[in-house]
């Protein structure tokens, strides 16, 4: 019999060949790292939302019939609100996030999300476990998806009917039945054929959710192809591959993507001499005035509100990298910010900031939206900051835009302006601008992951990490040094034929 969670179902009505490859071709579903992250985020939000309802009583986790029997326990005794209650109907498994139970086999249902907002894959989610209970004989009088209120600012201690928003689904939900059955029919029918099912690619490989099988559903296309071009929308990545538009020669024979898109395409496809656009890149320098600033923030975005004046999924700076030259010809100093976890880091970064960048200082970020949101973030937080944040705020030049517009670009960039490729690119086999190199942090998904966990480390691993922050920041900011060095490089040699002019 067809073992069927919420989560396989849900899988499923994404795509029934997701679900078929995870229970026949498990090596097919490529484990994403930044999972562990949303689970664990997920699991918090959940933990907060077993007290909304007062207090409650937890089935704890552990081997399915286990839980199922302390569910039944807990409901005979007249347990009022169970967490993590659980169910199972002919291979079907669900647990509750929040079960309300109000005796004689009536219940209400509570299903938490960690998002801002419900989703129709929610409702389907929502949907299954009603299928579920109602199969069992409960009545369910109420359905509710829960998740968090974008609008919530927290003032003082956490007030989670404000924090969490509930929505009654119950009448949608009752009206899904019909289809919850018919799928999970032809769930039963289709998931014991041995064949791989023929599911072609579309929409559905994107959204809701990035298919962890797309390597394995399109190992058959030429490489690289159109879904491995950076900067262009999905749909014209699946409307160029229902023409048949898929090698990057025949994008380039029909002349498929905009120019700035064709530039990466020529380039993968031949061995054509860098672009680089002097003149541009002497006009993009010619913007910039000593002192020159190199500036870096790490931020992270918690769940829950953790401090004063913040919002679900706020993005709070806690880390900054500065490298600087005061004048031409000038030594390249370094200066940096990381905030001890377990209090708010924003007054810290304000204040280090104001104190490290003087007034009217030329400052260089690579994308530099998000830094200059996160510096209006502190400037509307801190009055008294004010006038020096936004000063810096306005003296932000992106070091990107040469990048981004194709005024320097190698194959090596493989199509994309991310720092990430870029510095590799132009220094090709250099250990100490390889991000690789680094221990602990890479990325600043890494870096968000590390501090949101680091309050709760052992003080050894926390000094450890701490090294490791430092370290991937400073070489952010020491990256973008050594990627304006070569504009300057490209920019004082005369415009020879060498290269192709843009
Ligand atoms: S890549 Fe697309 S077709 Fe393949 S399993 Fe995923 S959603 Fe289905």
């Amino acid at each position: 019999m067809l073992a069927l969670s919420k989560s396989r179902y849900c899988a499923a009505v994404q795509c029934p060949k997701l679900l078929w490859l995870m229970l026949h071709r498990p090596e097919s579903v490529q484990a994403d790292p930044a999972n562990q992250a949303v689970l664990d985020r997920g699991n918090a939000v959940g933990d907060l939302a077993m007290g909304l309802f007062g207090a409650y009583t937890e089935v704890p986790f552990g081997d399915l019939g286990g839980m199922i029997r302390e569910t039944q326990r807990l409901l005979e005794a007249g347990t009022p609100v169970i967490a993590e209650a659980s169910f199972s109907l002919d291979g079907l498994f669900c647990s509750v996030d929040i079960l309300l139970n109000r005796g004689g086999k009536r219940v209400s249902v509570v299903e938490v999300k960690s998002a801002l907002h419900i989703s129709d894959m929610n409702r389907h989610d929502a949907a299954f476990q009603y299928y579920v209970l109602t199969g069992l004989g409960y009545q369910v009088e109420r359905i509710s998806l829960c998740c968090l209120n974008p609008a919530y600012v927290r003032q003082g201690p956490l007030e989670l009917e404000k924090l969490f928003l509930l929505t009654d689904v119950t009448e949608e939900i009752r009206g899904m039945q019909d289809g919850v059955a018919e799928r999970i029919e032809g769930l039963r029918r289709s998931m014991g054929q041995t064949e791989e099912p023929p599911e072609e690619i579309g929409e559905h490989c994107f959204s809701p959710y990035a298919c962890p099988c797309f390597a394995w559903c399109t190992q058959a296309l030429p490489r690289p192809n159109i879904f491995d071009v950076g900067g262009i929308q999905t749909r014209t990545k699946l409307a160029n591959y229902r023409k048949g538009i898929v090698s990057f020669a025949q994008i380039e024979a029909a002349k498929a993507l905009k120019p700035d898109r064709m530039v990466e395409i020529s380039q993968a496809l031949h061995e054509l001499p860098p672009v680089i656009d002097r003149p541009a890149i002497r006009a993009f320098l010619s913007g910039l005035r000593w002192p020159l600033y190199f500036l870096d923030f790490e931020s992270f975005m918690p769940a829950v509100p953790l401090y004063d004046g913040c919002r679900p999924y706020e993005q709070i700076v806690f880390q900054y990298s500065l490298h600087f030259i005061e004048r031409e010809g000038g030594e390249l100093h370094h200066r940096e910010h990381l905030a001890r976890p377990g209090a708010d880091p924003r007054r810290g970064v304000a204040e280090q900031l104001c104190r490290d960048i003087p007034p009217d200082a030329c400052t260089l970020a690579y994308n530099m939206t998000f830094e200059k949101a996160r510096i209006r973030g502190l400037a509307e937080l801190y009055p008294d900051l004010r006038e020096r944040l936004m000063n810096i705020h306005d003296h932000i030049v992106d070091l990107m835009v040469p990048f981004q517009k194709k005024h320097y670009y190698t194959r090596a960039m493989q199509g994309s302006y991310s720092i990430k490729y870029v510095l590799p690119a132009l220094y090709p086999g250099d250990p100490s601008l390889d991000y690789h190199n680094l221990e602990g942090v890479h990325n600043g998904g890494e870096a968000s992951a590390a501090f949101e966990r680091m309050e709760k480390m052992p003080p050894e691993e926390q000094a450890r990490f701490r090294a490791d922050l430092l370290r991937y920041c400073g070489l952010d900011t020491l990256a973008m040094v050594k990627v304006w060095e070569k504009l300057r490089e490209a920019a004082a040699l005369p415009d020879t034929a060498d290269e192709t002019e843009n």
